[in-house]
């Protein structure tokens, strides 16, 4: 039961966001209007600066070759190089990456980064793949981009379904091209090989102290949010691991098989010692709950953590909650943005609360370019000044322009890329 309406809420997510470009121009456009600029700035970044699709021939362990399909979108690199993941997943599309990398665009303007944005993907099946496919997929991708990709030029990191042993691979392969060093060409490496201490916990530490800021604002103490946790992968759990440290109520999680659901809060370190090696725990209850479900429970804070187009028109009159934090990309349709408005439920954008993870591959890439390493500490207290920082603008930008946080968000990120453009005459106004 539960499986099957996880796939009800993909196909519903699938069926508003057939084309996520289109939400993507849309909330685009709102914003350019709102700001007053011409039209030829939204012409401009309605689409990446330049796309790549490549076909990459990968020998399976079993001696057969497969064509595997990659993509590598370059939003716009006016303010610095592209930067943005690469996923690894059997329903990515080119639009789904062409807009991913528009949104990273926006959230590097947001968190005032000297980057615009990129995205990748590969369409496979990770979780159906050996160890030694996966490298030759990783390697084969780099070889089939290298022309395009390099530190001062387009930097990758992980996202959906890639890793730090990825980034490895892909990092050494990049180097063999290139015949020296190159530790600033991706991010999100393991420390060993240069990557930054910190970075495979930031993204749920962005949302966590975005969350703080919420509670700050709204004027409730953290210690009294019963939150719910969409996705147990490495940002859900990281997330409900820290939210049960400082003794908040974790009162739903889910995986992509089903929700555990319990009113007295979860036993988060029990469920993140007893998760299989692909994160999955709703099969340690007997009484586990579908994912459908957990998202309509009523609780203080929702954070949809796992896929896109969860929260849409069908459901999104009955989240029964105050806030909700968006730690996956575009977990909420603009349909149901508009329905969770209306009903006053506070939406925190991701392109605001997950760029922990890409501020810290920015620390990461200074560290490498400075040959120089920081701690843990210095990592973390930059992260917290620089999304509290970015926290703020946003809430002031809807302030001022008596809009929601997403179309704020938007228009934070676009003066920059604006500005930018403006400034090298590619858009003149
Ligand atoms: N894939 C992450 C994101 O969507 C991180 C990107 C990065 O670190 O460059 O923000």
């Amino acid at each position: 039961m539960s499986v099957e309406s996880f796939e009800v809420t993909k196909q519903q997510a699938k069926k508003e966001k057939d084309n996520p470009l289109t939400d993507f121009q849309e909330t685009l456009k709102d914003a350019i209007t709102v700001m007053n600029l011409p039209q030829q700035v939204y012409e401009f970044l309605k689409k990446p600066m330049r796309f790549l699709e490549v076909s990459i021939p990968i020998r399976m362990d079993n001696g057969k070759t497969e064509i595997f399909q990659g993509f590598r979108a370059q939003h716009n690199d006016a303010s610095g190089p592209t930067k943005g993941g690469i996923r690894f997943h059997p329903d990515v599309t080119p639009e789904e990456v062409k807009a991913l990398a528009g949104w990273m665009s926006l959230k590097c303007g947001i968190t005032d980064l000297p980057y615009g944005g990129a995205k990748g993907g590969i369409i496979c099946d990770p979780r159906k793949m050996s160890f030694d496919e996966l490298e030759r997929l990783s390697r084969g991708y780099v070889r089939a981009v290298s022309q395009l990709v390099g530190p001062t030029k387009d930097i990758p990191a992980p996202d959906m379904y890639t890793n730090s042993q990825i980034m490895a691979w892909m990092l050494d392969e990049y180097d063999q091209i290139r015949e020296f060093d190159n530790p600033g060409f991706i991010t999100g490496k393991p420390i060993a090989l240069g990557g930054s201490k910190g970075r495979e916990t930031a993204t749920s530490k962005g949302v966590l102290y975005t969350l703080q800021m919420v509670c700050q604002l709204k004027k409730k103490p953290l210690k009294d949010m019963r939150v719910i946790i969409q996705g147990f992968g490495n940002v859900g759990s990281y997330l409900a691991s820290y939210l049960y440290d400082l003794g908040v109520k974790v009162i739903g999680v889910a995986d992509e098989l089903g929700g555990l659901y319990d009113e007295k809060g979860l036993d988060i370190p029990y469920l993140i010692d007893n998760r299989d090696s692909f994160g999955i725990v709703s099969n340690l209850f007997h009484h586990s709950i579908s994912n459908l479900e957990l998202l309509e429970k009523e609780c203080d804070v929702l954070i949809p953590a796992a896929i896109s187009g969860v929260i849409n028109k069908q459901n999104a009159n009955r989240i029964n909650c105050k806030f909700v934090v968006e730690a996956a990309n575009g977990p909420t349709t603009k349909e149901a943005l508009k329905i969770l408005d209306e009903r006053e439920i506070l939406v925190v954008p991701d392109i605001l609360a997950n760029s922990g993870g890409v501020i810290v591959s920015y620390f990461e890439w200074c560290q490498n370019n400075q040959g120089y390493y920081w701690t843990e500490e210095t990592v973390d207290e930059r992260l917290k000044e620089k999304i509290t920082a970015s926290f703020i603008n946003v809430y002031k930008t809807s302030q001022k322009y008596r809009v929601n946080m997403k179309l704020a968000a938007y228009i934070e990120g676009i003066q920059k890329l604006a500005e930018a453009s403006r400034l090298r005459g590619w858009l003149k106004y």
